[in-house]
């Protein structure tokens, strides 16, 4: 079983009511892969579903986020989405905002560890730089 298919049968056993326009979200969301913006999920879940409206979009997305689904997080000022996946991180293109996604953690300091009398459960880390193809352009 998919993911999508999997998350929206977990959806519908917790008594959400999973119409075309929410299926239509998530699939989108799905697709959408890295840090997706309201308007690529948008635009990716209205080839789906023509007659959704962005207010659906965005209250869909934060059912999911309340659900634990989806994480959300600001980033340059928009919020960013994505399903909720195993641990990794992005290098953000300073130039052209494309995000790509990198599994290979660089953090040595793990959960439990203590940081003078700070418990760390966790990190967030967003490496920002210049993409394959802005780099020749900077350069
Ligand atoms: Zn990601
Ligand atoms: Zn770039
Ligand atoms: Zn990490």
């Amino acid at each position: 079983m998919s993911f999508n298919k999997f998350l929206l049968e977990t959806l519908r056993a917790r008594g959400w009511r999973v119409t075309a326009a929410r299926r239509a979200v998530v699939e989108a969301l799905a697709r959408a892969g890295c840090a997706a913006d309201v308007q690529t999920v948008y635009r990716l879940a209205k080839r789906a579903y023509p007659r959704l409206g962005l207010v659906t979009v965005y209250r869909t997305l934060d059912l999911l986020a309340r659900e634990g689904w989806v994480q959300r997080w600001e980033e340059g000022g928009a919020a960013r989405y994505e399903l909720d996946q195993p641990h990794h991180h992005h290098l953000v293109c300073l130039a052209c905002g494309a995000v790509q996604r990198w599994d290979r953690c660089p953090v040595s300091v793990r959960e439990g560890a203590t940081l003078g009398g700070f418990v760390v459960t966790g990190h967030r880390l967003e490496l920002v730089g210049y993409c394959r193809t802005c780099r020749e352009v900077v350069r």
